[in-house]
């Protein structure tokens, strides 16, 4: 997304003229090498050093008017009487960050006098900032250190993926080609709710109305998609005539998401009147170019997909819709075995990815143009969204993505083997606890921390099962919080 962020510095009259202008000039500095230093995935832009009540509520208005502005970032170079932050801070309705740091790293012990101490305190003025915030109990990330440190600006962009996350929420729109699968509970959801809390509009087109944009798919359009997959996969089967099919399924089915505004999708294979083939290969090469995914109906996990893309932007790694299949149980080297019966997406791939056919074993329709491909490894995570009844819950699982420990010749999907924190075993106990789905987005790209961030501006309950947890602490974790958030909405 095409965003930037605000520095916001407060200040006061009390110290004269030329101290503002020093902290003014100071803090333009700051943004400028931090936004190009390389580590900042979007610009941090000074913004205005405020001293009165009246500043700070009309930037924060800008804030909140600008579509341009993710989120603001404050710091108080000097001492800012917080009194004056309420009003605005109380309006802003971007995601804050309060970043405290100072301009000089070390104490300099020469010059070190009243003047310098009157500039340089920043340790004090952010005691005052940080009181404000949680006075008024506003979601804020308190991030701290050196600016010119890339620890710090490491926090600030993991901050800043979050936020972005969040712009993206807000303008979410899921096309729902069917109802999600017959009797399942965990993909259903109160989608007002959802709307409320996460901005997402989710509206469901009938199959027809896709069969019908398909049938009006010209040859042209067809072997243009065709012309892109083999650009980017290698073409292992002969059955052109069935690759053909998927392209005409994308292209009408990018169509019909264009004209809506919309990132995401879902579809249902029990739902798939007039169609020949449950669209794989299509959905997967829709899910490479950063659109949603989730399969039986599962538009959360579709819209989470999105969102977390659209957080990913710019880093190595893969983020996509997953689910939990089979486990490897032998003692010691216990590991869980993703895939989907297709739509995996490629983002993942450890080599590049082959066009197969094969038969679907359900779905009642011809066997499907897939890709297939081995998952890449490296240290990620699993999110799950769940509808708890009345709040919505972000169930995370740090997890470490292994190379597959077998061939697996007969298995003709794409598939990723993993091992959850902290053990395979205590964490299926933590993540069945907690309620959370076998349908997640995989991504080796974000970590927990970005996604807690995510969860803390979107205002909904998350859990993290990471190294340290243990199922005892766990559980009452999930007991409290279940008090906990009643109480928040009462
Ligand atoms: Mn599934």
């Amino acid at each position: 997304m095409e965003k930037e962020f605000w520095f916001v510095v407060g200040s006061q009259f009390l110290y004269g003229p030329e101290v503002l202008e020093t902290v003014a000039a100071r803090a333009a500095e700051m943004a400028e090498t931090m936004s190009a230093g390389g580590i900042l995935p979007w610009r941090l832009v000074y913004k205005a050093t405020v001293k009165t009540d009246g500043e700070i509520t009309a930037i924060m208005k800008q804030a909140n008017m600008d579509d341009s502005c993710a989120g603001v970032v404050t710091w108080c170079h000097t001492f800012s009487p917080s009194k004056m932050w309420i009003h605005g801070l109380g309006l802003l309705q971007k995601p804050w960050c309060h970043m405290a740091t100072q301009y000089n790293r070390k104490i300099p012990n020469e010059e070190i006098d009243m003047d310098f101490m009157n500039l340089n305190q920043a340790a004090h003025g952010d005691r005052e900032h940080g009181f404000i915030g949680a006075r008024m109990r506003l979601p804020r990330k308190v991030i701290a250190g050196y600016w010119q440190d890339a620890a710090l600006q490491q926090e600030l962009a993991g901050w800043m993926r979050a936020a972005i996350g969040c712009a993206f929420s807000k303008e979410l729109k899921i096309v729902r080609f069917g109802d999600n699968m017959r009797e399942v509970a965990v993909t259903e959801g109160d989608k007002v709710e959802t709307h409320i809390k996460l901005g997402w509009q989710v509206d469901y087109w009938p199959v027809g109305h896709l069969v019908e944009t398909m049938d009006a798919v010209t040859e042209e359009e067809i072997d243009a998609q065709m012309a892109q997959y083999a650009d980017r996969y290698d073409m292992a089967t002969d059955d052109i005539a069935t690759v053909r099919y998927q392209a005409r399924e994308e292209v009408a089915m990018r169509k019909i998401l264009k004209r809506e505004g919309a990132q995401a999708f879902i579809n249902n294979f029990q739902d798939l009147y007039g169609m020949e083939q449950l669209p794989g290969l299509a959905s997967q090469n829709m899910m490479a170019d950063g659109i949603g995914y989730g399969g039986e109906g599962d538009w959360k996990v579709a819209g989470m997909t999105a969102i977390m893309k659209a957080m990913a932007a710019g880093l190595e790694g893969g983020t996509l819709f997953m689910e939990d299949y089979t486990y490897d149980l032998e003692p010691g080297k216990e590991v869980s075995l993703g895939a989907h019966m297709l739509e995996v997406c490629p983002s993942i791939a450890a080599e590049r990815p082959r066009i197969e056919v094969h038969p679907l074993g359900i779905g009642d329709r011809q066997p499907p143009a897939r890709l297939v491909f081995e998952g890449k490894a490296g240290a990620g995570i699993v999110v799950s969204l769940i509808d708890m009844g009345g709040r919505l819950r972000l169930v995370i699982q740090d997890i470490e993505v292994i190379k597959p420990i077998l061939d697996m010749p007969n298995l003709p999907v794409a598939r990723v083997m993993w091992k959850p924190a902290p053990s395979l075993l205590e964490g299926v106990k933590c993540w069945i606890s907690a309620g959370g789905a076998h349908h997640t987005v995989l991504s080796t790209a974000l970590n927990a921390q970005i996604m807690k961030d995510w969860a803390e501006m979107m205002g909904i309950e998350c859990v993290h099962i990471n190294a340290n947890t243990t199922l005892e602490e766990f559980k009452k974790e999930l007991f409290w919080n279940d008090i906990a958030w009643k109480l928040r909405n009462l």
